[in-house]
Formats: structure tokens, C-alpha cells, sequence
């Protein structure tokens, strides 16, 4: 593995990932609206942003990528 994929702050689920040095500068959070199915939850949102799926929630997802889309900063990587 190189330096700057060690550096990389992913929080790898089953099958999202997230870019957290992403969330750390969001501003809009849209991950949370865009997902019809309550898949995020954005924590720490006064101070350090952090994406995060909800515990149980994650096999809900139907892979529509609309937050993938929707997700301006690219943080999100759905297998
Ligand atoms: S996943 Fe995208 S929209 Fe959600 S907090 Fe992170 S950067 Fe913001
Ligand atoms: S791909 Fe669709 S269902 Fe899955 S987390 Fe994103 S918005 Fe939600």
C-alpha cells in the first residue's frame, strides 16, 4: 500500500465507504435527505462532520446512488 492510501481516513462498512476527511469540510450534509431509505447519519455536525450508516440499517440500501450523486464532496463509495 502507498503512503497516501494509508494516510486516507475511510470508514469501510460492509459495502460504503466513506470518505471521512470529506465529511470533516461539509457543509450541506446531503447525504442524510438524499437516502430514502435512513441509511446516514451525520454526527459531530458543529464540529468535525463524520458520515456514518446507522448500525443495522446498511443492508437497506437498494445501490440507487443517489447519494453517491447527491454527495457534492465525492465522499461516499458504494461497492
Ligand atoms: S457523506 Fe458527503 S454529504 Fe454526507 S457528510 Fe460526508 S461529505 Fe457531507
Ligand atoms: S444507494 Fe440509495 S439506498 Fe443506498 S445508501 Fe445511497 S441513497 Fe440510500
Amino acid at each position: 500500500m502507498s503512503n497516501a492510501e494509508e494516510q486516507k481516513n475511510i470508514a469501510n462498512y460492509k459495502f460504503h465507504h466513506i470518505d471521512l476527511d470529506k465529511c470533516k469540510i461539509c457543509k450541506d450534509f446531503s447525504c442524510e435527505n438524499a437516502c430514502f431509505r435512513g441509511i446516514y447519519e451525520v454526527i459531530d455536525k458543529e464540529s468535525m462532520p463524520k458520515c456514518t450508516v446507522i448500525e443495522d440499517r446498511e443492508d437497506r440500501c437498494v445501490k440507487c446512488h443517489i447519494c453517491t450523486t447527491l454527495c457534492k464532496l465525492r465522499a461516499i463509495l458504494i461497492d
